[in-house]
């Protein structure tokens, strides 16, 4: 483990401090200072400000759009944003620039990369991921929705479901089943489909948290340009777990950053609060010291690999886990320093549920912490549950026994 950032990276680090610093309001203090409404705006036009500067999607060839730095500088800026409290991009670009941009770069055509690729950055195509269905979640090969070739388009009929920010796209990237006789894995095909059309519906789903950020889409005879098949029609498996894989230095860059963020603003609450006394509370306070330490070294492993051009590979696993199952515990630590005001949430929601910290909130704002506290339950379950993590890190870190498989033959026999 080599975490070391060779010298000439200082230059390009103070580059993106000079960025931040021209960018971002004189009285910046992070994005969860901002009230609800200032929030959407700010966000809009930061990623304006990231287009026009060529800062979104950074690894991306500069013929496409992106600035194409190296892995060393996107990981700088990556930390650099994240020590300012500022966002990478904006709500969908997880779908756009994470997921389908860089998927369409691996597998996609001359014309799909010269097509889609500078519409995600330019934000006149937004993205979901159109992959869990009601019967195949972690089984994700298990999947239903059928795609039929009629001419020059497929014909799509079926349904997705858990679509985050389906509501806020223009387009969704579906799994489908083309081929019924072949097994699970091989009768599926990854498509780019359309939702302005009336054969795609977006009905809401009502979290815990009150929120809707998820949505079931369903497909009746929705159309998908023939050409919009990225690898081969049936080889979709492949390209969905080149989907599922992509790992970004970033994430282990500045996720320690936002986890040491959140501790520090939850110590401060405790604090307030008058609970920082209680040997229990001080101790709970400890461990999550401790494992916020230890998700640092585990950053810096993920980070010195791919500064040396590797990938993180199944580590990926462990690191989710990780941070998943840390953040059920820290968050419930939140609520219980809250006490009774945990029940009747006073302030305003953070400004991203998902993952840690809300940076620049005050540390007392207690709907931050309760709707944290809620979305935190989530975390173990979607980008593969901490079971399917375990399954990972056993077979493929470990190397023990593969789990048994039950369903052989093909897709059309396992479901008649
Ligand atoms: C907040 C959120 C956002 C999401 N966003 C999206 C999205 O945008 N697009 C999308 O396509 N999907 C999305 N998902 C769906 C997510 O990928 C699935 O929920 C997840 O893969 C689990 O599938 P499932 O819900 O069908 O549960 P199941 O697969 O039915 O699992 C039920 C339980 O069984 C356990 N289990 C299943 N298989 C095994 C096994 N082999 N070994 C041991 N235990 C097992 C699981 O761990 C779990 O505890 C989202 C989910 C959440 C919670």
């Amino acid at each position: 483990m080599d975490p070391t950032y060779p010298a000439e990276s200082q230059n390009y680090r103070d580059e993106i401090k000079q960025f931040l610093d021209d960018n971002l309001p004189a009285d910046w203090a992070g994005i969860g200072a901002l009230t609800p409404e200032a929030q959407v705006e700010f966000i809009t036009e930061w990623r304006k400000v990231l287009y026009a500067n060529k800062m979104l999607a950074f690894s991306w060839p500069t013929e496409y759009g992106g600035p194409g730095l190296s892995s060393l500088e996107s990981v700088i800026v990556a930390e650099e944003f994240s020590k300012r409290g500022v966002p990478l991009g904006g709500p969908n670009d997880v779908f756009g620039i994470q997921m389908v941009g860089n998927t369409i770069i691996h597998w996609g055509t001359e014309e799909q990369k010269k097509h889609f690729l500078p519409r995600i950055l330019s934000g006149e195509d937004v993205w979901c991921q159109g992959y869990s269905e009601p019967g195949s979640g972690s089984d994700l090969a298990n999947l239903g929705a059928r795609a039929v070739l009629d001419g020059d388009e497929w014909i799509l009929n079926g349904q997705k479901i858990w679509t985050s920010a389906g509501h806020l796209a223009n387009w969704i990237f579906v799994l489908t089943r083309t081929d019924a006789d072949s097994p699970k894995h091989k009768g599926i095909s990854f498509m780019l489909c359309p939702m302005d059309q009336p054969g795609v519906e977006v009905r809401p789903i009502e979290m815990i948290s009150g929120e809707s950020e998820f949505n079931e889409v369903f497909f009746t005879d929705a159309r998908v340009p023939k050409e919009n098949v990225i690898g081969e029609v049936n080889g979709g498996w492949a390209v969905a777990m080149t989907l599922l894989g992509f790992e970004r230095g970033e994430a282990a860059a500045t996720m320690p950053i936002q986890y040491r963020a959140e501790l520090d603003r939850l110590t401060e609450l405790a604090e307030m609060a008058g609970a920082s006394k209680d040997p229990l509370i001080r101790q709970r306070l400890a461990w999550c010291h401790q494992k916020v330490e230890i998700m640092r070294y585990l950053g810096m492993r993920t980070l010195s690999k791919f500064l040396q051009g590797g990938s993180p590979g199944p580590d990926a696993a462990i690191t989710k886990l990780y941070w998943s199952e840390y953040h059920l515990k820290v968050t419930e630590l939140a609520i219980d320093i809250l006490g009774a005001d945990a029940m009747a949430p006073t302030g305003q929601a953070p400004s991203n549920a998902f993952g840690a910290d809300d940076p620049g909130a005050p540390a007392d704002n207690v709907r931050s912490w309760t709707d944290t506290f809620l979305t935190a339950r989530a975390g173990t379950i979607y980008a593969g549950t901490s079971q399917v993590q375990r399954n990972i890190i056993g077979e493929m870190v470990l190397g023990l026994p593969k789990e048994p498989k039950a369903d052989a033959g093909s897709w059309k026999d396992v479901h008649s």
